[in-house]
């Protein structure tokens, strides 16, 4: 029998404040935090336990 190992979706805060900003398996991308409006850049693999967020400057 195969079983399917299905990586679930993370959910992925500003580092800044602490609002949910987007739900994701794997993301390489940019984000404007609506409530502190900073500019966050969101890594994570399909492999990776948790994304890395950074702010962008
Ligand atoms: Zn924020």
């Amino acid at each position: 029998m195969i079983s399917q190992k299905k990586e679930k979706m993370e959910k992925i805060k500003c580092p800044q404040c602490g609002l949910t900003l987007i739900f994701a398996r794997h993301i390489e991308a940019e984000m404007k935090c609506k409530r502190c409006r900073k500019i966050i850049r969101i890594q994570k693999e399909t492999s990776e336990e948790h994304a890395q967020t950074e702010l962008v400057k």
